[in-house]
């Protein structure tokens, strides 16, 4: 059967050179290819060129050509956190959904070895990843979030297993996938400062990362250890994000604050970094996302929370340069 792979090869090399991607489903091959720097008649002979080509592979019934003209101005903002259990991969899930709701188009790559819980916060269907030759292609979740995660790529609970070149070989394939048209892809790096951090910071030099801290002193220092490996990188850091701050009593209606309150807002403050917002523990949020049903897909309360610091994240990201 004819493949992807087949008609990339059958295309002569000073074509091929310019292909970013090809896909092959039902007798349709769909090529997208450079075109940057090209004019007007130089891009339609390429198209041509590229159609004739492709067409002559058996099993190819049609040819579409896109050409961009500039490679797709794709950001990375990895969110990360000193410690596990903080509320990070919740964070993620939620800033993915609400910022697909604002009109961008987002991947998620779960990167938390430790445990990565993007598929059931974002996909409890579990679709598989395709892979084109050794490109991955994302699963497009119900949100409209497309998603790698560890969790895909391996038997079930096994990545705590993996160490080092694994790892890393991991995170570069869920970083190269064919992520389309995204144009942001939010990371979901484990809490730490291991392999999986190194690895994305110096191969994928992250554009920003948002910090995920609860309230308490122990948490926040390790906080602090997370935006020191970030600055150390030189990667900025787009500001922190309070989590569990506030709990209301479902039963009564009181407010209390188990963890403190405010600290993160005056370690913000205190480090020169920006203060996203305040996230409270609540029950619905844990409920909501162990079912798959992140609350920035509605309109309640929680969801305007995450709405709101996902605002922040973007206009953080359409700042204008300088
Ligand atoms: P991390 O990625 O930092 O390890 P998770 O996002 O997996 O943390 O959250 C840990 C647990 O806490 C999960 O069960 C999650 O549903 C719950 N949780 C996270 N944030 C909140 C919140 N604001 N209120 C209630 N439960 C929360």
């Amino acid at each position: 059967m004819t493949s992807a792979d087949d008609i990339r090869q059958a295309l002569p090399p000073e074509l091929s050179s310019m292909v970013r991607s090809v896909r092959f489903a039902d007798g349709v091959a769909t090529i997208i290819a450079d075109a940057g720097g090209l004019g007007r008649s130089a891009a339609a002979q390429l198209q041509k060129e590229l159609e004739t080509a492709a067409s002559a592979v058996p099993g190819v019934a049609e040819v579409r050509v896109g050409l961009m003209a500039d490679k797709p101005k794709r950001r990375i903002v990895a969110v990360g956190s000193g410690k596990g259990g903080v509320g990070k991969s919740t964070l993620t899930a939620n800033l993915a959904v609400a910022l697909v709701g604002m009109g961008r188009k987002v991947g998620v790559v779960d990167a938390d070895i430790y445990g990565p819980s993007q598929v059931m916060l974002l996909d409890p269907a579990r679709g598989r990843p395709r892979a084109e030759g050794k490109t991955l292609i994302p699963v497009e979740c119900e949100f409209g979030v497309r998603l790698l995660s560890m969790a895909q790529l391996i038997e079930g609970g096994k990545a705590i297993a993996w160490r080092g070149p694994m790892v890393g070989q991991a995170l570069t394939q869920m970083m190269e996938a064919d992520w389309g048209d995204a144009d942001l892809i939010l990371v979901d790096l484990p809490p730490g400062t291991g392999d999986v951090q190194l690895t994305m910071l110096q191969k994928f030099k992250p554009d920003g990362a948002v910090i995920v801290t609860t309230p308490q002193d122990l948490a926040l220092i390790d906080a602090t250890r997370a935006i020191d490996l970030f600055s150390q990188a030189q990667i900025p850091v787009v500001g922190i994000v309070e989590n569990m701050a506030g709990y209301i009593c479902p039963h009564c209606g009181e407010g209390s604050d188990p963890f403190g309150r405010g600290g993160a807002e005056a370690a913000a403050r205190a480090l020169g970094h920006a203060f996203l917002g305040r996230v409270p523990l609540d029950m619905a949020i844990r409920v909501a996302s162990d079912t798959g049903q992140p609350p920035a897909a509605n309109d309640s309360e929680q969801g305007r929370n995450f709405a709101g610091i996902a605002q922040k994240l973007t206009e953080w990201l359409d700042r204008p340069a300088g």
